[in-house]
Order: structure tokens, then C-alpha cells, then sequence
């Protein structure tokens, strides 16, 4: 028998949909240092491509031809428990693994070259060393204030080594992108002692810490109750105990003040979301992975923060929908994240004043552990409500009314005592809809299924889906009368409305029209802070994290209105919104009022929001739930086709739904048939609903699928897979 050569072939997982890795030669110099988690450069068909080394393995040569890995990219290794992490993750959110892979890792991080395009240099201008004839000239003709590496050599027509020996000489500093400096908000350190209720919560997962093991907490607590503080001091011992902790936020830009706090404490902090530049994130990366952080703090991308030694999990706010990824790979941070602490063997803390229905069944079933903060200690009680029915109030005033008496005197009142308040109103724009009084025609986008809003500041029509822009006609486009009117107030005619009805207010508007640049949604709070404003008025943004002692009034403008979007979810998050919100008001000495201005004031979620009534609320939600075979009883799978001919998309939804149907096993299935929305960015779309027993079953039917060939693409139509999906539309 000849002894057949063994080779050594790596598998590497590149960003190619439908297949997890590919074989390659472990070229004789690698082979030495390679490594699983380690990314590397590969030829893939005429092109090349990075990806990672997910198993090395010792093989007789393969039948097919085997080609080299080009090279190693020295600065990215990923941990083992981040692979194992995206392995499962990708397995069950049905993304091929070097796909999850490159979106868990961002570009920025792989590409070095990247880096030296965000190199920054400043002259020094007390430097008084030796420098050279050219070195001087250079050095003198570089600005005072920073500019790029790349436009320092331009401006000064000198070569790159010039600038490099002027900065080995400390002529010249370098830095590594720090362009955008974060803006950071002024707070006092927090060292309260903790009271009875943090202590047992504190306590709880204090012993599990000690005792090491895996173990998921429900924190609940009413807003306003000092979750801060209980998650400090976890993290402080986390850190004497020589690990690391991951906290993660449904926004950080929303949540600024939080992050702040955490920074006021300790010093080894990363702040970890999309938003930092290139370079920022490369740096963030580097420190994380040699071990240079305590706490991550992010949003659910944080997740793949290369951590070595996680010690303990937290999400805040695990209720917060904005977990759920809505792009590919689509998914949950907060269900990710229990699953990296069972599979690092670590506690899990999920917080939240007003917990998802998942977590609270999860918690009623015994799978997780229950601590419960109900008091507030900073002093401040929840808020009396005031529920206006709007029906009632349009009649009283014979007239078409916007905001309510009862609102208007509040916060009247408030700003007299020099007090703030807050309005919510989720619905941004002047106008929601304009419309034709002559023959009713309403103005929809081109390219979607769906109204545009009027916006008044910059005189125009936009759609909020697409982005779409564009100049209000002067007449109907139907029937060419100029009758086109708007209907319905968006946050922009809220805060004319208020201004108008009371006088020297002053109104600060908060959505994603005033917010723009990174640092908006921190600048606006701290003006609003900083009392320069008397009330607030902004979309879901004012819900969420805020926590100004100075408030008192909080108002909610429609707030049934997200009730009747087509969502099984749509009740509990309008409970949650009015609660959060409600939260917001007498944090500090003074009693704080909610007014709730609803046409149906009577629906569950308000009524429960509002009385404070969250098992009333959690108890008629998961009945109803489960009567009509939602999560969390099961676990829902949608697909959506989508193309730019109607044709096309229909016919292959339709014979791909019975390759559907014959996978089911009686599993029931809504649909396929079109989407809520059914055109949407000049794309056509259909869908379907899998309803399974339970995630297990989901999982187990997607295994059927995929043995039965899967759903693959056509020409001109896109599939999408979700799965536990938060959109349905
Ligand atoms: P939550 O996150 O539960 O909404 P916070 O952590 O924001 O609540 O706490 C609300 C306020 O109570 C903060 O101003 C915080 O500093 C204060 N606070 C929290 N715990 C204590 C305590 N043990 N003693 C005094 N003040 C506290
Ligand atoms: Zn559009």
C-alpha cells in the first residue's frame, strides 16, 4: 500500500450565502502559527476574500482542486466563545456562517488599510528639536489645527517617510482617529448605598457570580428604581473577580445618560455601537481583544465585542424591540445574549421595568429567576394619571382638538413652578396624510404602498420608508382641483400647537428629523437638562432611559395609536411605551402627572399601563396569546418574496408555498399572499407565516426545508427567512 501524503486544509467561512465554509491549503510557512478564529485572505474564484478559519484539519488530498490561503491577517483572531456564539447563532437564524461572520466583524476591523486612511497628525508647536533642512520646511508648513496623515503630505507636498520621521521625532503627533470626540455628559458618581430591595437583588446574582455556573435573571423593576446601581456594583465585583462584563442597550444613542454613569464609575469602559468611525471601531476592537476593558457597553453588535473573559451578561431594557436586528443577519440580541451566558456558563441579567411577555412566561415557567425592585429610592412616586377620552373632549369643545385642555393646563402650571414636561407622540411630520378634499384622493410614495407626511420646516413630502422627497402639487394629482388638505399631526404640528397655545414656551422638538448628526441626541438632552427648555416633545426617543428629575408633567398624544398596527405585539408594546414614558415623570421630590389623551381609553394596554397594572396586563396578554398560538407559546417563522415584477414574486411565492405546506406536518401556515405593505422601495412583495409549536418545532421545520431543497431565489425575486420575527408588515 503506498502511503498516501497527508495535507493540511483549513475551513474557511467566507461571505457566501447557502454554504457555511471552504477548503484550503495551509501553505507550509502558516502553518506553524494558524489558528481556528484566525481571519485570513483566500482566492475564491477570480476574486479575493477574507474570511475565517473555523477548523484545521489533516486530510488526504481531495478530489477537487485544493487552493492555498493567500495570507493571514496578523491584527484579528477571534475568541473561541465568539465563534462557538455565531456558530449557533447562524445555525439558527439560518445565515450562513462566514456571512454572520463578516456582519459580526466589521469591515473596518478586518481591513487594516482602513486604518491608515484615518491617521491624524498635529504639529507640536513647542517642539524645539533637531529636524533636518526638509524636515523643518514641512513641519513648518503644517497647520496648527489636526488634519489627516494623507492631506498632510499633500498640503506640504512631502513623501509619507517624511512624515514619519517627523513623528518619530515627536515633531508631530499621531493619533488614530479620535476626529469625532464623544460628547460627554456631566454626571456626579454613583456610590449610594444600596437599599433592602438592590440588596436581595443584588445578592442573588452576587452568589451566583461566586459560585460560577450559568443562571438568567428577570430583573424587574419599576422605572426609576435603581437597576443602575445594582448593575454597578455586579460589574465592580466582576472585575475584582479579574472578568469582564457585557452590558448591552437597545440604543446608545438614545441612552446617553446611561452610558455616561457607567463611564462616571469606571475607567476601563468601551463604548461599543455602529456609529463610531472606522477607525474608532478598529481601536475599540484592538483593546478589547487584549484585554484592555472591563465593560462593554453596547448595542446588541456589542455582542460580538471580542471579549476573552466574560464573567457576567446584562441586557437593559431587554423588552426593547430594537434587540431584533431587522437586516440580515436577522437576530436577537437579548436572546442571543442568554444563550452566549449559557454557552460561557455565566448569570444573565435582563432588566426592565416593563418585561416582554417572553420573559415573563420564561420567568413564570421557573427558567429564569425573578428580582423585583418596587420602590424608587431616590424618592418620587409613580404618577397619577389622567386619562382623557378625546371623543368626549371633541365634543365638549365642538370642535377638532389636537390637544386637550387638561394637557395644556399642565403643563402651563408646570412651566409656572418652573418645572419641565415631557410629550409623546409617535409620528413624526407635520402630517401623516395629505389628502384631497374634492375627491379624497391621498398623496401616496411612487415607490411605496404607503402615505407620504407632510413636513412643514423644509416644505416637503416625504416617505418614511423609502426616504423619498418631494415638493407639495399645487393640485390633486387625481382630479387637478387645488383641494389637497393634511390630516393628522405629527410631532412638528404638536409643538406649533402647543407654542401657539401657550405663550413664551419653550418647546424642544426630539425625533429622527431633529436628530441627525451623531452627537444630536445627546446635545438636545443636555440643553434640555440643562432646563434651557420647558417641554419636550419628540417620538418613542422621549420614552426611552431619560431621567430628568426636573419633570413633572408627562403628556401622551394618541396614544392608542399604535394599536392598531398589524402586530401581535402591538398591545404590549403600547403598554410598555405609556409605562416607560409614564416612568419619566416625578423622578425627583415633587408627585408627577401623566395626562393620556386616547380615542378608545378603555383598550387593556392603556388601561393597565396607566393603573399600573402590569400582571392584569401580562396575565390577559399571554391568555389571548396563546389562545391565538402566538410567541412566546410558539415559535413563528416568516418568509417574504420581493422583486420588482408583481408576476414574478406572486408565482414564485405561490409554488414555493406549497413546498411549504408539504414540509408543515400540519404545522399551520398563513398565507403566502401579500405583504402588509405590499410595495415597498419599488419592490413588490408577498408573504408567509409559519406557525410551529414551539421554537424547537420551528426549527425542526426549517431542518425539513432545507433536506427538501430550501426556498431558493429566482431571477428578480429575493427571499428573505426571519426567524421569531418582530415585523410583519
Ligand atoms: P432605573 O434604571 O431602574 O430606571 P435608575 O438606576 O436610573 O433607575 O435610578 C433612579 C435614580 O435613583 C437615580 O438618580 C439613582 O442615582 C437613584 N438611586 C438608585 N439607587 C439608589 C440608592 N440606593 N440610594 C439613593 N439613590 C439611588
Ligand atoms: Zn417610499
Amino acid at each position: 500500500m503506498t502511503e498516501e501524503a497527508l495535507l493540511i486544509l483549513a475551513d474557511v467561512a467566507l461571505d457566501c450565502p447557502g454554504r457555511d465554509a471552504f477548503s484550503y491549503l495551509v501553505p507550509e510557512e502558516l502553518r506553524p502559527k494558524l489558528q481556528v478564529g484566525d481571519a485570513v485572505q483566500v482566492p475564491f474564484g477570480r476574486r479575493v476574500q477574507q474570511g475565517f478559519v473555523i477548523a484545521i484539519r489533516e486530510a488526504p488530498k481531495p478530489e477537487y482542486t485544493v487552493r492555498p490561503i493567500e495570507k493571514r491577517l496578523d491584527h484579528v483572531h477571534l475568541p473561541a466563545p465568539l465563534i462557538r456564539l455565531i456558530r449557533w447563532a447562524a445555525s439558527y437564524y439560518r445565515c450562513s456562517l462566514g456571512t454572520f461572520l463578516s456582519a459580526a466583524v466589521p469591515t473596518a476591523v478586518r481591513d487594516a488599510t482602513a486604518l491608515k486612511k484615518l491617521r491624524f497628525i498635529r504639529k507640536d508647536e513647542a517642539f524645539d528639536g533637531k529636524l533636518t533642512k526638509r524636515q523643518q520646511q514641512v513641519w513648518e508648513q503644517l497647520p496648527i489645527e489636526q488634519i489627516t496623515f494623507a492631506d498632510g503630505c499633500k498640503k506640504t507636498g512631502c513623501s509619507a517617510g517624511v512624515l514619519d520621521r517627523l513623528i518619530e521625532s515627536g515633531a508631530v503627533s499621531l493619533t488614530v482617529d479620535d476626529s469625532v470626540q464623544e460628547h460627554v455628559l456631566n454626571v456626579a458618581q454613583e456610590n449610594h448605598a444600596l437599599t433592602d430591595e438592590q440588596q436581595v437583588a443584588f445578592d442573588a446574582v452576587s452568589a451566583r457570580l461566586d459560585d460560577g455556573g450559568n443562571e438568567t435573571f428577570m430583573l424587574y423593576g419599576v422605572t426609576g428604581s435603581g437597576k443602575t446601581l445594582v448593575y454597578m456594583d455586579l460589574v465592580d465585583q466582576v472585575i475584582a473577580a479579574g472578568q469582564q462584563t457585557l452590558l448591552l442597550l437597545p440604543e446608545i444613542a438614545l441612552t446617553p445618560q446611561l452610558a455616561a454613569r457607567f463611564r462616571g464609575r469606571f475607567e476601563r469602559v468601551v463604548v461599543w455601537h455602529s456609529q463610531f468611525t472606522a477607525g474608532e471601531r478598529h481601536k475599540q476592537w484592538q483593546d478589547v481583544r487584549a484585554g484592555k476593558v472591563d465593560l462593554v457597553i453596547g448595542t446588541r453588535s456589542a455582542l460580538f465585542a471580542p471579549l476573552t473573559n466574560i464573567g457576567l451578561i446584562i441586557v437593559d431594557e431587554e423588552h426593547e424591540h430594537s434587540y431584533k436586528q431587522d437586516s440580515t443577519p436577522r437576530y436577537q440580541g437579548r436572546d442571543l445574549a442568554i444563550m452566549y451566558g449559557v454557552q460561557c456558563d455565566v448569570p444573565v441579567v435582563l432588566g426592565s421595568a416593563t418585561p416582554s411577555c417572553e420573559t415573563i412566561k420564561n420567568a413564570r415557567d421557573g427558567k429564569f429567576s425573578v428580582l423585583t425592585l418596587r420602590k424608587r429610592p431616590a424618592g418620587g412616586s409613580l404618577p397619577t394619571p389622567i386619562v382623557v377620552d378625546m371623543r368626549e373632549e371633541c365634543q365638549e369643545q365642538k370642535k377638532q382638538v389636537t390637544v386637550s385642555r387638561a394637557l395644556i393646563e399642565h403643563i402651563t402650571r408646570a412651566k409656572k413652578r418652573g418645572k419641565q414636561s415631557i410629550v409623546l407622540l409617535n409620528r413624526r411630520g407635520w402630517s401623516p396624510i395629505v389628502h384631497c378634499a374634492s375627491c379624497g384622493h391621498s398623496l401616496s410614495c411612487e415607490a411605496c404602498d404607503v402615505s407620504l407626511t407632510w413636513h412643514k420646516g423644509p416644505q416637503l413630502l416625504r416617505c418614511h420608508y423609502c426616504g423619498h422627497e418631494g415638493g407639495l402639487p399645487k393640485v390633486c394629482p387625481a382630479c387637478s382641483q387645488p383641494a389637497l388638505t393634511t390630516k393628522g399631526m405629527g410631532t412638528e404640528q404638536l409643538c406649533h400647537a402647543l407654542s401657539k397655545e401657550i405663550e413664551g414656551l419653550r418647546v424642544l422638538r426630539l425625533d429622527a428629523d431633529t436628530v441627525s448628526k451623531r452627537q444630536g441626541h445627546a446635545q438636545l438632552l443636555s440643553a434640555f437638562g440643562d432646563r434651557e427648555y420647558d417641554c419636550l416633545v419628540g417620538t418613542q426617543m422621549v420614552a426611552k432611559g431619560l431621567n430628568f428629575p426636573n419633570v413633572t408633567v408627562v403628556g401622551v398624544v394618541a396614544a392608542d395609536h399604535g394599536l392598531a398596527q398589524p402586530d401581535f405585539r402591538a398591545a404590549e408594546r403600547t403598554f410598555q411605551l405609556i409605562a416607560q414614558v409614564a416612568g419619566r415623570a416625578g423622578r425627583g421630590k415633587d408627585a408627577g402627572t401623566v395626562i393620556v389623551q386616547a380615542f378608545d381609553p378603555e383598550a387593556p394596554a392603556l388601561f393597565c399601563a396607566l393603573r399600573i397594572k402590569p400582571k392584569t396586563f401580562y396575565n390577559g396578554e399571554l391568555e389571548l396569546r396563546e389562545r391565538y398560538g402566538y410567541p412566546p407559546y410558539t415559535g413563528l417563522i416568516r418568509i417574504v418574496w420581493r422583486g420588482e415584477k408583481l408576476q414574478e414574486v406572486e408565482s414564485l411565492a405561490l409554488e414555493q408555498g406549497q413546498r411549504l405546506q408539504a414540509c408543515a406536518e400540519n404545522l399551520p401556515i398563513l398565507g403566502p399572499g401579500p405583504a402588509g405593505i405590499a410595495f415597498l422601495k419599488g419592490q413588490h412583495r408577498w408573504h408567509a407565516l409559519i406557525k410551529a409549536g414551539s421554537r424547537g418545532a420551528a426549527q425542526a421545520f426549517l431542518a425539513r426545508l432545507h433536506e427538501a431543497g430550501g426556498l431558493p431565489e429566482r431571477r428578480g425575486v429575493k427571499i428573505m427567512t426571519d426567524v421569531d420575527p418582530y415585523a410583519f408588515s
